[in-house]
């Protein structure tokens, strides 16, 4: 389990004080309380956080609001110019970026590097605005000799609030759309792991988007809260867990905003007896096992429909036996930490009123401990013989935890995938295109794997979720963005 050699070096080993990002400027912040900001592996203090006040959210809306006349009316392929530099810097700094995610949030290299080239994609998409963003039209359609047709414009200023499992990537999920569209944006990354969207202001700052059309404000809560109260955002995006998703979208929606918020996860991953188990099985260990299991497309239940459960049990936990768990600076390591010392608790707290329930261990990363590294680490673990009213089979646990359990049939399965409150992300492993065409069709999940474990839509694909893992019309990501962040107006001419 134990790798701690031939780490990547750390861009910096303390990042002082955060400042907010505000109409082009590094500002120092009027918060009264800040935070400190552990590294998940060191557990060495990496920055101080400032719990901005409300105070600091209006200067940054002030800044937005002032440059949102000229940022809209610029022309659509003058507005993605400085997209197309950000995209350059971002290359550039590309290991940058990647290591200070490992640094700060804990994950492994390769996942960061992931996160930050699905970042880049996000850009490279919304850079695509002046096709994208067209309206549409019909001679004589709304009478002899009278057109009619629909523009979309930008609304003003948009706020995005994100959870710490992915850093930069969440808010790129939203903010170069916005951005495109003719928006103004102020981001609020997790305090948790701030760092790395700081770097990204640096960047946007060389790419050349006009003070103010770009802002980050740090904080928690009462900073969201700030952001949902202030009467000159017109709509908010948020992911994280879903009572704050549910919350927030009833906040947001009752101020009259646009809102779209990613909730909680619980995803199941079907295991039929015609799959090819040794595929599906390191398919499945790293969809579980990736990021530690912080990952909304994460599996966490395992369910072997009939026969295949035996072979299934065996063949899965010997290979999440095998994970080598360490700093993910170290390329070897496979498995970082997780994000800090309270989840750390509340995770290992679910395994044991797992077993306290009735569950048995097949593999206990409860005692892991990573020489050199004194962090929040908790090993692969699988607990067998889960009932599905088990604490453990129904919440989140977001972290190296899956529950196998046994299924009669392909009916069953999709059954309890359905009576899950969540409807994030759910797979099958089939050789049967009749059984999988049912699971696509049936299964109540926003993003669906057939013989993928981690069903992930890309940039130009809408980012799914459906029951508590989802509140709001418009997805974040591709088309639905670009619908969220704009508003039709329809224009009728009688050309005399
Ligand atoms: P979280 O809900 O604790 O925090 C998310 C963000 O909301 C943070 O920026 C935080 O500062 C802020 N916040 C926290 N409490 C708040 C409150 N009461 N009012 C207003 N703002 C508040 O989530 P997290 O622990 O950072 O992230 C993990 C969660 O995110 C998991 O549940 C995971 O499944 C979910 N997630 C979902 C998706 C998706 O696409 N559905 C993607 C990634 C993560």
């Amino acid at each position: 389990m134990v790798r701690t050699t031939g780490a990547l070096p750390e861009v910096k080993k303390h990042y002082g004080d955060l400042q907010n990002f505000t109409g082009g400027e590094w500002r120092e912040p009027s918060a009264t309380e800040w935070i400190e900001d552990p590294n998940p592996a060191t557990g060495d203090t990496i920055a101080r956080v400032p719990l901005s006040s409300k105070d600091d959210v209006d200067a940054a809306v002030q800044e937005a609001v002032s440059a949102w006349d000229a940022w809209r009316n610029l022309l659509p392929v003058r507005r993605v110019r400085p997209l197309f530099a950000l995209r350059d810097l971002m290359e550039r700094q590309f290991e940058d970026l990647a290591r200070v995610v490992v640094q700060d949030m804990g994950k492994t290299i390769d996942e960061a590097r992931g996160e930050v080239r699905r970042a880049i994609e996000n850009v490279e998409v919304a850079a695509g605005i002046p096709s994208l963003m067209m309206g549409y039209n019909l001679e004589d359609g709304a009478g002899e000799g009278i057109d009619e047709e629909v523009l979309f414009q930008p609304l003003g200023v948009f706020a995005g609030i994100s959870p710490f499992n992915f850093p930069i990537m969440v808010q790129f999920w939203f903010w170069p759309y916005a951005v495109a569209t003719g928006n103004c944006w102020i981001a609020k990354p997790s305090e948790q792991d701030p760092i790395a969207m700081q770097l990204v202001m640096d960047l946007v700052r060389r790419a050349g988007f006009p003070a103010g059309v770009v802002n980050l404000v740090h904080g928690a809560k009462a900073t969201s809260e700030a952001i949902l109260d202030h009467p000159d955002i017109r709509g908010v995006s948020f992911v994280g867990s879903s009572p704050v998703a549910k919350a927030i979208y009833a906040r947001a929606a009752a101020a009259g905003k646009r809102v779209q918020c990613g909730g909680g996860a619980k995803n199941v991953l079907v295991v039929m007896p015609d799959a090819k188990l040794d595929q599906a099985v390191s398919n499945m260990v790293a969809s579980c096992y990736g990021c530690a299991g912080e990952r909304c497309l994460a599996g966490s239940v395992v369910l072997g429909v009939g026969e295949v459960h035996e072979d299934l049990r065996r063949k899965f936990s010997a290979a999440a036996a095998k994970i080598k768990v360490g700093y993910g600076l170290d390329e070897a390591v496979e498995m970082g930490p997780v994000i800090s010392n309270a989840h750390r608790e509340r995770v290992l707290g679910l395994i044991d009123q797992g077993l306290a329930e009735g569950a048995k261990v097949a593999l206990d990363g409860r005692g892991l401990r990573v020489d050199g590294y004194p962090g929040y680490f908790v090993g692969p673990t699988v607990l067998d013989d889960v009932g599905p009213e088990m604490a453990v089979a129904k919440q989140e646990v977001f972290g190296p935890v899956v529950s196998l359990f046994e299924s009669r049939s392909l009916d069953d399965a999709i059954e309890t995938i359905n009576r899950s409150p969540y409807g994030n992300a759910a797979t099958i492993y089939t050789a049967s295109g009749r059984a999988a065409r049912n699971f696509r069709h049936r299964a109540q999940a926003g993003n669906v794997g057939v013989n993928v474990g981690v069903a992930a839509p890309m940039a130009y694909f809408p980012f799914g979720g459906t029951k508590d893992s989802f509140f709001g019309d418009l997805h974040p990501q591709g088309r639905d963005a670009i619908r969220f962040f704009t508003e039709s107006k329809v224009v009728v001419t009688r050309w005399l």
